[in-house]
């Protein structure tokens, strides 16, 4: 006999499925989002799901680890290769978490540390609302280039050198171009401050070599997630290549990995860990490509929609150079506007704050990513017919049930994982739940 509310679970499963055929017949274009490989989200159903596990392999509280322990070794050493780091903890279970345990090993309570404002395309974790302030640190912002879409290095070095900051954060959620790490981490290190690299946006453009090199460029850590344009499950890393050979980096190193466990995982999510290890073996052998494509099909999706006249932000520097393309839509109606226009076209994307906006829920911009598209298989051809699709919907108000059947017809085309093993099977399997109330 089903329980009193079985019609709940089989509300979820419903809510499931709909949600499920509804994204294989989008476009999915968030920049933070991407489609797991379909061997990686195996992992996620797997028995690993249901276990425990803190601490390092060979070194856990609890018995039974036997297995876990063989992938975590591997997992590590996966990622220390694919990301250049001599240590590099994937225990973390998100971005943000990672960004916490950084901020554990990088200053103390009370400590001003300089970091990119939300309004220009810093992260809610980087603000005074978000886990900056729960860790008690005070803030600077570095000065902004608007017309460059990055932050100002120079200005940004001199403040650093006046406000002599213990950490300086950089990296963006709105992030269109590589910052000038050098500039800003040879002044923080001449005032003693720690530099952390916030690559959750690019850190699947960073494995595949295709961005920048943060940890040559002077970062002292680097942090991110794995569910962005890296395709790996939900989660996060901690990534540092600092030499053993002095007392103060082995201790910084030290507080990384206790800022991740006991600081901010207890048992680590196993089903994830397990998931990521699958994501940076394919990152290994399909990254380049990859990232190579989601560079070239951002920057062909801008030249489409530039001209068709939307306009796109950073023209004179080529539009974008990383899997982001921000489009000012103050014409059309404004950001949220337009982002709930193209929802009902069943374009997935999100409103966004550009220069001059002073809202964050009435913001002038819309912010695209390539890299889910780019995954699915798509190339410059397509970026184009995306393009007269966003152009179709914002400025020719053509009508959304017309520009959603475009959609459909453009995404039957497109139904498989790339840069993966077992290439081409379905992004979404559509499984026959079984009712639970029958
Ligand atoms: C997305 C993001 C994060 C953290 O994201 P999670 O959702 O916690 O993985 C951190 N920093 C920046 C700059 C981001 O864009």
């Amino acid at each position: 006999m089903p329980g009193a509310h079985a019609r709940d679970a089989d509300f979820v499963l419903e809510q499931v499925r709909q949600h499920t055929g509804w994204f294989a017949r989008s476009l999915p274009m968030i920049a933070s989002e991407n489609v797991i490989s379909p061997l990686a989200r195996q992992m996620l159903v797997s028995d690993f799901h249901d276990r425990y596990a803190e601490g390092h392999p060979g070194k856990r509280y609890y018995q039974g680890c036997t297995y876990i322990d063989e992938v975590e070794r591997r997992c590590n050493e996966l990622a220390r290769k694919l990301f250049r780091a001599n240590q590099v903890d994937v225990r973390a279970t998100s971005g943000t978490t990672a960004n916490m345990a950084a901020f554990f090993a990088l200053a103390q309570p009370g400590d001003t540390i300089a970091a990119i404002n939300t309004a220009q395309g810093g992260h809610i974790s980087h603000a005074k609302m978000g886990a900056v302030g729960l860790r008690g640190f005070n803030l600077v912002y570095y000065p902004f280039d608007e017309a460059n879409m990055t932050i100002d290095a120079p200005l940004a070095a001199k403040l650093i050198r006046q406000e002599k900051p213990k950490a300086c954060l950089v990296g963006n959620s709105l992030f269109l171009f590589p910052i000038d790490v050098r500039t800003i981490s040879d002044a923080a290190h001449e005032v003693g401050a720690r530099v952390m690299y916030d690559a959750a946006h690019v850190l699947g453009l960073i494995a595949g070599g295709q961005f920048q090199d943060p940890l040559r460029e002077g970062a002292d850590v680097m942090t991110g997630s794995t569910h962005k344009t890296l395709p790996g499950p939900q989660g996060g890393v901690v990534a540092t290549d600092l030499p053993d050979t002095n007392e103060a980096d082995q201790k910084f190193k030290k507080k990384l990995d206790s800022g991740v466990f006991p600081g901010t995982v207890s048992s680590h999510h196993l089903h994830h860990m397990a998931a990521k290890c699958v994501a940076f073996a394919e990152a290994l052998d399909f990254g380049e490509a990859y990232a190579k494509q989601v560079i070239r099909n951002a920057q062909a999706l801008a030249q489409g929609m530039h001209e068709l006249g939307l306009k796109v932000l950073c023209e004179h520097r080529g539009f974008t150079q990383s899997h982001q393309v921000a489009v000012d839509v103050r014409a059309h109606g404004g950001g949220r506007h337009c982002a709930e226009l193209l929802e009902r076209c069943n374009v997935i994307s999100n409103m966004n704050m550009i220069p001059g906006d002073q809202k964050a829920t009435d913001p002038s911009g819309l912010r695209f990513g390539s890299q889910e598209l780019t995954r699915l298989g798509m190339r410059e051809g397509e970026m184009r017919e995306v393009a007269g699709i966003l152009h179709a919907a914002v400025a020719k108000g053509e009508a959304p049930d017309k520009v959603a059947a475009r959609v459909s017809e453009l995404r039957q085309r497109f139904q498989g994982v790339h840069y993966c093993y077992r290439e081409g099977l379905p992004a979404h399997q559509l499984w026959e739940f079984l009712p639970v109330a029958r």
